[in-house]
């Protein structure tokens, strides 16, 4: 059973990618699209124990040839650093995120972890390196525990809870009619997008990966679970690399430099407090945001008008 669920677990965070492109009507032919067109370097690079320095520099790339989706992009994220990349729709968020899981591949510059090129690190090592998280996860047919394991399989049913615990999970999975034995995926229970990201992140807290890609919450949960999403997010992201996809800005104040992308070009970056400064396109979508609802907490409202 293990040798044929393991393929199914490397496989799923392109198929998660493919179901979001394909959910948002993007072009894309069919899910091997995306990894036929990346290569193993003949002489890879090994990536145990990484620090988990992440840097763009100068990275441009095209889906198609003459449509330039993201323009000279550069930024490091220190060891333990978030770095937040925000933007209208289009800009280019999820594409930084695709080179640095090597969906595909920068057409100039060079995105590098560790100093190390990520074309020539063992794709094995960057998988395991960079957990990626995200509402849109896709399970796959097993159990819950088996997706938690996901490339881990030598993890203790201990570990297994541990990790679900941090994650906020444990909790929902128990109340499940078998626990961590029910079955999830197409032929099992339907889980909920706030349930399918937390076992996303008691994924990643097994696998104890060096870099955390976040592609925030967009569907609705309630307030609650929100807190309990947030409150193991900030636990888990403190000691590891962190790029996160935010929706909220809310979330991502804290951030140590926030992107501002737009057209596939960085147009802002700072803290939170230099971008209101700045009185640009951050401090309009923060603005926004701030005025699409009246259930926001006082002190996103203050800031909003300073
Ligand atoms: P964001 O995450 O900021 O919403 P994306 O990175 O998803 O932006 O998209 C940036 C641009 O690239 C958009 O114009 C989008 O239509 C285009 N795009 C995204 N994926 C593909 C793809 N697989 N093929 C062609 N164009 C794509």
């Amino acid at each position: 059973v293990q040798q044929l669920t393991a393929p199914l677990a490397q496989l799923s965070n392109i198929v998660d990618w493919y179901e979001n492109a394909r959910a948002s009507g993007k072009r894309i032919c069919g899910l091997f699209d995306v990894p036929v067109r990346i290569h193993e370097s003949t002489d890879p690079v090994s990536l145990k124990a990484a620090d988990g320095r992440v840097e763009y520099e100068d990275v441009s790339f095209a889906y198609e040839a003459d449509e330039r989706i993201l323009d000279s992009i550069s930024f490091t994220a220190e060891p333990g650093e978030t770095i937040a990349l925000v933007g209208p729709t289009g800009a280019g968020k999820s594409t930084v995120a695709k080179l640095l899981l090597r969906l595909y591949d920068a057409d100039e510059g060079s995105v590098r972890i560790d100093g190390h090129d990520v074309q020539n690190v063992r794709l094995g090592d960057l998988r395991e390196s960079v957990g990626y998280v995200s509402q849109g996860t896709v399970l796959f047919d097993g159990t819950v525990a088996e997706n938690i394991r996901y490339g881990q399989f030598d993890a203790s049913d201990e570990a297994v809870r541990e990790a679900a615990r941090a994650a906020e999970a444990h909790t929902f999975i128990e109340a499940l009619s078998s626990g961590y034995d029910t079955r999830v995926g197409e032929q099992g229970v339907k889980l909920s997008g706030g349930q399918r990201q937390r076992i996303a992140l008691a994924r990643v807290i097994l696998q104890d990966a060096d870099i955390i890609l976040l592609d925030e919450a967009t569907a609705s949960v309630d307030t609650k679970t929100e807190a309990l999403i947030q409150r193991s997010l900030d636990r888990v992201t403190t000691d590891r690399t962190t790029v996160v996809i935010a929706h909220r800005l809310s979330t991502i104040k804290d951030a140590d430099t926030i992107l501002a992308l737009d057209n596939g070009r960085i147009v802002e970056r700072g803290s939170h407090e230099e971008l209101l400064a700045e009185d640009g396109l951050y401090a309009n979508l923060w603005r926004v945001q701030a005025g699409e609802t009246d259930s926001l907490p006082n002190e996103f409202l203050e800031q909003a008008s300073k």
